[in-house]
């Protein structure tokens, strides 16, 4: 496995210089990142590391929180209740859009997009704000390894620009898919996407979700076994929004993607990887990362079906 050192290095060498792309500038703290930004880890299920590039370069989780925030609110409520609020259909339209909340079923398509997300953080149980908020970070603190901490510039950054969240979180309410304070849900919301991670920190959390749900260094059982399918399945047919499709087709593997640049992949059963670069294409993915790990798991056969292709 030492030669994974070697295929990292030479991807990243291969798209360090793609300069496409656009930061995300609708959350104006993201758009100070900088675009040179390159990094990819893995880390296997026995908890060994590999890299390439900016793999210490802290940035903020966006939209790489969704799973995992939705995995602690099954373990707070029952897969049963969640189903009844949130569905598990990947939509076509952007990772933002209220449409199928207005149009259509009046309940979120999926918990990767923004309207399911934030129902899913308005259920994380706690006495108050600040308990709600310690529960997800030592959450996410324990699928990384090591404690985790919100970037509260980018927290405020966001809070203050964020009509279209707001407007779908009044909308959530007004359906009664969710009952707690609006505010609170949103700003827990919005704390859990400006959690500062690195791609150690994702080739970690991805590498848990690979293992079942046991931290590869610590060896503790993070999250209930029975849930990992939910969220491998869920990322594997909506963690890319809307071309999750074109992703399952040329990847095939469960994923999630961030508007900061980050990108989290799970091989299941074998290890976890987080590529970040701040340039985003279109859908807000990371077209430096996606061209990584396109590369990365065609060279290394990862697709769940090639094994019995
Ligand atoms: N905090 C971001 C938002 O709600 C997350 C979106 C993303 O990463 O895709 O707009």
């Amino acid at each position: 496995m030492h030669d994974l050192n070697n295929l990292l290095l030479n991807i990243y060498e291969k798209f360090k210089n793609i300069n496409d792309g656009h930061l995300a500038t609708y959350i104006p703290e993201l758009a100070k990142a900088n675009s040179a930004d390159f990094g990819i880890s893995i880390v296997t299920l026995e908890g060994k590391t590999y890299g390439a590039g900016n793999c210490k370069k802290n940035f903020t989780l966006q939209s790489v929180s969704k799973p995992f925030t939705y995995a602690l609110a099954l373990e707070d409520h029952g897969r049963e209740f969640i189903r009844s609020k949130i569905g598990v259909e990947p939509t076509g339209d952007a990772f933002n859009s209220l449409i199928e909340l207005e149009e259509q079923s009046h309940r979120p398509y999926n918990p990767m997009i923004n309207s399911g997300a934030i129902a899913a953080s308005s259920f994380i149980k706690g006495k108050d704000a600040i308990e709600r908020l310690q529960r997800i970070l030592d959450l996410f603190g324990s699928f990384a390894g090591h404690p985790l901490q919100v970037d509260h510039q980018v927290f405020l950054s966001e809070k203050k620009t964020a009509h279209r969240n707001r407007a779908i979180a009044h909308l959530l309410k007004h359906f009664g898919v969710i009952d707690a304070d609006i505010e609170e849900s949103l700003d827990l919301y919005f704390q859990q996407c400006s959690i500062l991670s690195n791609t150690e920190d994702l080739a970690m959390m991805a590498a848990t979700l690979a293992g079942g749900g046991i931290q590869p260094i610590t060896k503790k059982q993070v999250i209930s076994r029975d849930y990992i399918r939910d969220l491998l399945s869920l990322m594997f047919t909506c963690g890319m929004y809307d071309s999750s499709g074109e992703w399952a087709y040329s990847v095939g593997l469960p994923a999630k993607s961030g508007v900061s640049g980050g990108l989290l992949v799970v091989v299941p059963g074998k290890m976890g990887i987080g590529v970040y670069s701040p340039l985003l294409d279109s859908h807000g993915h990371s077209i430096r990362g996606v061209k990584a790990i396109e590369e990365l798991t065609h060279s290394l056969n990862l697709n769940v079906f090639s094994a019995h292709a």
